[in-house]
Formats: C-alpha cells, structure tokens, sequence
C-alpha cells in the first residue's frame, strides 16, 4: 500500500497513512505513534515506545508544517503569539495561546491571510495567501498544548478565530475539529468558530455531527453600515444571515455569540444598540453579544470606543433585555489581540481609512 499523498505533514496523516508507513511492523505500533502525537503531543524523534529506526522514519516521511519563527509574551507570560513560517511556501500564520487560572486557549488561524477584507481588521488588511490544511491547525493546537504543558495547564478550549475566515475552509477546518474531538480529546462544546458571516458555511456547520459553537462577527445591524464594514455583507446581508443563525440554533439548541467590535462614533450609538437587540432578541434558545473594544491596527484610523462608552453600549443592550459582555483583550502590547494578527507583514497602505 502507499502511503496518501493527501498527508503532506505530520498532522495531516491519517492512521492508515501511518499504517502504510509502518507498513511491515506490529499493528500495534500504528496506536503507539497515534498516542504519542495526539495525547503525549510528542514530536517523533521523542516518541520512545518506538525504535530509533522507526522514529527517524516518521520524521524524515511526515514533515511537521509550522517552522518557529517568532514567540511573544505578553500579560506576564499568560498571553503567548506563535508566529510560525509555513513549511512549503515561507508563508506566515499566527497562533495565540491564552493562560487563565486552571486552563488555557489556543487561537488557531485557519488560513494563510484573510479575503474578507475587513477594513478594521490586521488580517483582512493584509490579503489572502492560502488555505491552511488540516495537519496545519491541528499542529498549531499540538505546539501550543506542548507548551501550555511546560506550565501544567491543559488546552480546555479551542476558539477558531486566528487569522483567516475558517467557513470559506470549512472542510480543512471540519477535519481539524474532528480530530481535537476524537483524538486530542478537546470536546466539540468546548471549540468555537468565529465567522464574518458566511452563510452556506453556517448551514453546513449545522449539517455536521458536532455540536461545536458558533460566533458570528456581527459589528452592525443595518446592511447600509455592514456592508461597509464587513463587505461580505452585500453577499450575504443580514436577513439571510440571521435565517443561517436561527437554523443553526434549532438544530444545536444551544446560544449563538454574536461579536460587536465598538467603532467610535461609528456603530456604539443609541441606535445601534436598539438595531442590534432587535436582531439578538429575537433568536431563541438565546443569543449572546460579545462586545471587543477595537484594537487597533496600522490601516484602520478611526479609534475604538473608550471605556466610558464601552460600558454604556453594553448597559443600553442590558436594558433592552440582551445577553452581554465586554471581552477582556489580550495581548495588545504584542498584536495578539482580536484583529491584529497580520503575521508581521508590513501592512502597506497609501492611505488610512475612516469610516
Ligand atoms: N474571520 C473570522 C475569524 C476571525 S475572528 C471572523 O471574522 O469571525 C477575529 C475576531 O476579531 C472577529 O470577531 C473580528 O471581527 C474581530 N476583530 C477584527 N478586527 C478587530 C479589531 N481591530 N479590534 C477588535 N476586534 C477585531
């Protein structure tokens, strides 16, 4: 048998592609190398149940896909950036990995760039190099459990809401999921895809057999404003978008997380508070509205809302009967925040924009 030229790296491989690669050798070492990727997150030369022999195979075969390139710190060691350079083509992505008291969070990029275009956003300012593959996030996951592991905390949650827009890679991003729920042993409830809206992506994610969360980047209420700052808007506006929402919730039955980054003077005001609960309350079982404070990035001008007005937005929503919260940003100091991985590209634009 040959080996699947689908399994270009390490993470990509299936189990019968390390069968195939083991072919000849005990079954049982298929399980032992499993094992020793997916629980002990080992890299080969270190997994000593199997021989020197075996373990120089592997590694010279499956190749891992993320070459170090940079690690920040930030939040006194809490708040960790991976930049990784991507092994084929020298791309850049970014990982982000979040200590809290008994846990930790992994941000995983689900593509190389982003084609969104999100005027506010790092990634959407930086353009679109490629797919990620499945191996690819996975190994993000692996890498920063590896070293939450130094720490002894364990990865507990899994939020896809790195660079890129995961539903336009829905099938790479649905076998990522599938192997952090069966083989890593991080439970469907517990992972998070964030998308910018895109509509036939929420109705497969609704298909699939994972009840896995959904969180929509909503930022307006009104098509006349989204479509200027999300521009996938004017493909999929919010009527569809919201008819994707309410499916999504009758099938999983469980809340949505709608994100809100809080533009000055540009979506935080009385009127976008009553648009947006007019949206959220409606959604049964429930809706949840996540309000990010805009970070900032090189190409977007107009500033976040300051803390003052952070407070009222989410007061107003509360008054209103919607289900809200500030985030805590992470990581600013060193671009890990929401919005500002762009893989240290240098984000050149003649002008900068206002909305
Ligand atoms: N493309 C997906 C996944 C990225 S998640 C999505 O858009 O959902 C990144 C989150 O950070 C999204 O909610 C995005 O809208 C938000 N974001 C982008 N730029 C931001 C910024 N400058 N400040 C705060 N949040 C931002």
């Amino acid at each position: 048998m040959k080996s699947d030229s689908s399994a270009r790296t390490l993470y990509d491989a299936s189990r019968d592609d390390l069968a195939a690669l083991l072919a000849g050798e005990p079954a049982y070492r298929v399980e032992q190398t499993w094992k020793g990727l997916y629980e002990s997150f080992a890299e080969p030369a270190n997994i000593t149940t199997l021989s020197a022999a075996l373990r120089t195979r592997l590694t010279e075969q499956l190749p891992t896909a993320l070459i170090p390139a940079r690690e920040s710190v930030s939040d006194k060691g809490d708040t960790v950036k991976f930049l990784w350079r991507l092994a084929d083509g020298n791309h850049p992505i970014e990982t982000v990995l979040m200590h809290y008291a008994d846990r930790a969070t992994v941000c995983v990029s689900t593509q190389a760039g982003c084609a969104m275009a999100c005027g506010f956003c790092a990634t959407g300012q930086a353009g679109f190099n490629r797919q990620l593959t499945v191996g690819e996030i996975v190994e993000q996951v692996v890498r920063a459990a590896r070293h939450a592991k130094k720490r002894k905390q364990r990865v507990a949650n899994i939020v896809f809401m790195g660079m890129g827009e995961p539903l336009a890679n829905e099938p790479a991003v649905w076998g990522a999921v599938e192997r952090l729920h069966h083989d890593i042993g991080i439970s469907a409830r517990h992972l998070t895809i964030s998308t910018v809206g895109i509509v036939p992506g929420i109705r497969t994610l609704a298909s699939r057999p994972l009840p896995v969360n959904l969180a929509v980047s909503m930022h307006a209420a009104r098509n006349e404003l989204r479509d200027q700052l999300v521009p996938i808007n004017k493909r999929y506006p919010i009527d569809e978008l919201i008819d994707a929402c309410r499916e999504y919730l009758r099938v999983r039955n469980r809340r949505i997380s709608f994100e809100w980054a809080l533009i000055a003077g540009v979506n935080d005001t009385a009127r976008d508070a009553t648009e947006l609960a007019r949206l959220t309350t409606k959604l049964r079982p429930s809706a949840h509205v996540n309000l990010i404070p805009l970070n900032p990035t090189p190409g977007f001008a107009t500033r976040g809302t300051d803390a003052q007005g952070v407070r009222r937005f989410a007061k107003r929503l509360q008054d209103l009967g919607v289900n809200a919260t500030v985030r805590r940003n992470r990581g600013t100091d060193i671009d890990a925040a929401c919005g500002q991985l762009a893989a240290g590209q240098p984000v050149v634009l003649t002008a900068r924009r206002n909305i």
